[in-house]
């Protein structure tokens, strides 16, 4: 190994021998990444992607004919009626900002039944206060906690029952939070059990981190409209920028019309050249996710080996491709998310420190020496400074580079 690096011989042979014992996960893993191959490139063919399609425009954006099939493809693979795939979209709570905006007016009600939802949804929904929120418009909130990790269905069918609930929002990644990730069973479950008492309620999903993690979508089972980031799984390490929402057709519309201006809709916003590495990001993306998948799972087996606190255990079934690991002392945290930051292909010789980072509540770490900035479908990994000291690790485009990481991680902390 090239000294540049700096890892021993005994974390060098401690990780390689993690790794031979995972041979099973790596398969099962494998075995997912080519269903999403499949749903890909037949989504890619019956839309015939071309290319004229790569190509952009500037201006109003009107006929943009690359922009229109990359949300034919987007809506073949989560098998919607429609979707709304933007560059305009700043992140994924942009476009989560957007679909609640869109749908919810005053006097309505969205309801969390997944807990207190991500961090920046704080402030759009007026939880913590912001005068632009939801709530200054008179939009009601309401969170149902999850019981033992699974919904609370006694509570979610008493409220359906007794009061107007416009929206549901289920987050399935669990975000800065220690709960379980929502796998796409137990999402079938709770929508079949929501339509037993309310057949209108909009239910919306925030997809961040878990597309292509399991063979199906949330559309399949029977979600209304789904939300997530460019620069997370479907972009594949390579959207510059971006944001999507997917789902029923009147819906969608209305999320186009809020992003853009009432009546222009979907038919405007230029694409400025990204639509060629929107359609590469996507291609890749099974491929990449599967990519995290396993440095997920490696890092969660080499961690727990050496007595960490790990979530989700190397051989659980996974929701999404974030790993938890949890440290004994801030300075262990620190340290490890410096050696990720270390092991980076930009900003490599940055030394971490914590910071305000706006729309969080604590100080916050983040290693994400990233081609994209703040991309966590790279190699990434970020930590708000408060107990339990847990770090969330996730992407890595290659598995080899994510490999690396680890090592460089685990060295990092065996040395201070
Ligand atoms: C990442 C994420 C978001 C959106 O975060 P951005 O940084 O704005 O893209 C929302 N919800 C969950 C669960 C997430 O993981």
């Amino acid at each position: 190994m090239d000294n540049i690096l700096k890892i021993s011989a005994d974390v060098d042979s401690f990780v390689d021998s993690c790794e031979n014992e995972l041979k099973e996960e790596f398969n099962r893993i494998d075995d997912i990444c080519e269903v999403n191959s499949a749903k890909v490139i037949s989504a890619f063919i019956k839309n015939k992607v071309s290319e004229v399609h790569l190509g952009g425009t500037t201006g109003y954006g009107y006929n943009d004919i690359g922009r229109d099939v990359i949300e034919d493809v987007f809506s073949s693979i989560f098998k919607s009626e429609d979707s709304l795939v933007r560059g305009q979209f700043v992140s994924g709570t942009h476009a989560l900002t957007v679909a609640l905006f869109a749908m919810l007016r005053p006097g309505d009600t969205m309801l969390s039944i997944t807990g207190k939802p991500y961090d920046t949804l704080e402030e759009v929904i007026g939880i913590k206060d912001n005068a632009s929120s939801l709530k200054s418009y008179g939009i009601n909130y309401k969170e149902i906690e999850l019981l033992n990790n699974s919904f609370d269905y006694e509570k979610i069918k008493k409220i359906l029952k007794n009061e107007k609930i416009k929206l549901i929002e289920i987050q399935r990644s669990r975000g800065y939070s220690t709960r379980e990730s929502i796998g796409i069973d137990s999402l079938a479950n709770v929508i079949k059990e929501i339509r037993e008492v309310d057949k209108e309620v909009i239910i919306m999903i925030d997809n961040c981190y878990c597309e292509f993690v399991s063979e199906r979508e949330p559309i399949e089972v029977g979600a209304d409209i789904v939300v997530g980031s460019l620069i997370k799984n479907l972009g594949g390490g390579i959207a510059p920028t971006g944001g999507y929402i997917s789902g029923k057709k009147n819906l969608i519309s209305l999320c186009a019309d809020r992003l853009n201006s009432p009546g222009l809709g979907k038919e405007v916003g230029s694409t400025l050249g990204i639509n060629r590495y929107i359609l590469q990001g996507l291609f890749l993306s099974p491929n990449v996710v599967a990519n995290s998948l396993k440095i997920a799972v490696l890092s969660s087996y080499v961690f727990d080996k050496k007595g960490y606190k790990v979530n989700p255990k190397h051989d659980d079934r996974r929701v999404d491709i974030v790993q938890s690991i949890e440290f004994k002392n801030p300075d262990e945290l620190i340290n490890f998310c410096r050696g990720i930051q270390n092991a980076s292909p930009i900003d490599s010789y940055v030394t971490l420190e914590p910071w305000d980072m706006p729309g969080y509540n604590n100080k916050v770490i983040m290693a994400s020496g990233s081609f994209i900035q703040g991309s966590s479908i790279e190699l990434s990994c970020d930590a708000p400074i408060r107990k339990p000291y847990i770090a969330y690790l996730q992407g890595g485009l290659t598995y080899e580079y994510g490999k690396i990481g680890i090592k460089m991680a685990l060295e990092n902390i065996s040395r201070k």
